[in-house]
């Protein structure tokens, strides 16, 4: 079988093409990063335009790249949710049409579960249960996925998502990226930077490392955001000075992922307590791309002894391929939505199964 996924979810337009074996046949990815950059965020009116704009050429593009026309595949998957109303919209209008040209099979798709299926694409050894760490822009959540569609939130963020740490935090660094490279975001000009740094520079606390806070699952990273902004205010390093910079990254980073390490571990021990035996670790979202990330997750899985499994680094991040190979995932079970279906803004992970969801959530 092959699968069209579309992606307009938040600031990226993609598409793709994957087989029921989990080839890529075709993808395109337009980013609109240069249009929200001078607003210093995404803008939602801005976003819907960019995506009503780019959508035909990157649907054109991706179907013309697998040598393929729209009667040629087997069902349209699209992101359903969560993100930004009006740019789930376009993408949800867009599937639909296309599917009602050849009365195809129509897949609404839950962005996290993309990211987090993504590791099993072409891989028959990465077996349900597992434990996920997604780790995005918008999510930091560990979870246990019993199946396609099943899915139970061990811990969560009680306020910023790990990616957002990054990206203000490499602001306040006066860390730059060139608007040309992939993923979105500054996490990657943070991870270069440390690569250049001495984390012992700037010492900084592990988040919820007090007795207290310790044995929770969830997250937090505003309070480390918040030393970083509360030292470069009181002048003890200078965000002009590169070496200052690349000190500061390392010392952010090696908390940030200090905190994730120790969080999926305890993560583990809590599916274990569940009785879930489970096959390996999953980790995805963009933050999954950052190859400090990975080394520590590796080091719990090692601990737990089950493999870590991460999509690809680039495919770590929003892609058209993710909705593609859920798409195959959720049509191989007779998971299909009518047509009348529509996307939704806020939409738990874990509430997949609750469906038929309301509309509009
Ligand atoms: P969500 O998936 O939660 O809806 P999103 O789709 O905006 O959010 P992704 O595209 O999955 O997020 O990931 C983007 C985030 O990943 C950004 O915050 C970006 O800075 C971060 N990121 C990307 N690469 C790296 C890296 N190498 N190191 C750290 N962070 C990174
Ligand atoms: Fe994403």
């Amino acid at each position: 079988i092959r699968v069209l996924g579309i992606e307009t979810s938040c600031d990226d337009t993609a598409a793709a093409v994957v087989s029921g074996d989990g080839r890529i046949l075709s993808e395109t990815n337009r980013h609109q990063h240069s249009v929200h950059a001078a607003f210093g965020g995404i803008v939602p009116g801005l976003a819907a335009a960019h995506h009503q704009a780019n959508l035909p050429l990157v649907l054109r593009q991706t179907l013309l790249g697998a040598g393929l026309s729209i009667g040629d595949v087997d069902a349209v998957a699209v992101t359903r949710g969560p993100g930004m109303a009006a740019s789930l919209g376009v993408g949800v209008a867009a599937a639909k049409a296309l599917a009602a040209v050849h009365a195809l099979p129509l897949v609404g798709v839950h962005h996290m579960e993309a990211h987090a299926l993504l590791a099993r694409m072409g891989r028959d050894d990465v077996r349900f249960p597992f434990v996920c760490v997604l780790v995005s822009g918008g999510h930091t959540t560990t979870l246990v996925a019993h199946d396609v569609n099943r899915y139970a939130t061990i811990g969560a963020t009680r306020d910023d998502s790990v990616g957002e740490a990054f990206d203000k935090v490499a602001r306040d660094l006066g860390l730059a990226w060139p608007d040309a490279q992939d993923g979105g975001g500054l996490g990657p000009a943070l991870e270069q930077a440390a690569a250049r740094g001495d984390a012992a520079r700037f010492p900084l606390p592990v988040p919820m490392d007090k007795s207290a806070s310790a044995a929770s699952p969830d997250f937090s990273f505003a309070g480390l955001k918040t030393h970083v902004r509360r030292m470069r205010d009181a002048g003890a390093f200078d965000a002009r000075a590169p070496q200052d910079q690349a000190d500061m990254a390392a010392a952010f980073q090696r908390a940030a992922v200090a905190h994730l390490r120790k969080k999926t571990a305890l993560a583990c021990r809590r599916a274990r307590a569940m009785g879930v035996d489970f096959s390996c670790i999953v980790a995805s979202g963009g933050v999954a791309s950052n190859a400090a990330v990975r080394r520590a997750l590796a080091a719990v899985a090692e601990a737990e002894r089950v493999p870590l499994e991460c999509p690809p680094p680039r495919l770590c991040t929003d892609n058209g391929v993710m909705v593609a190979w859920a798409g195959v995932e959720r049509l191989r079970r007779g998971l299909l939505d009518p047509y009348t279906f529509d996307f939704i803004q806020r939409w738990p992970l874990d509430r997949l199964s609750e469906m038929p969801y309301p509309a509009r959530a």
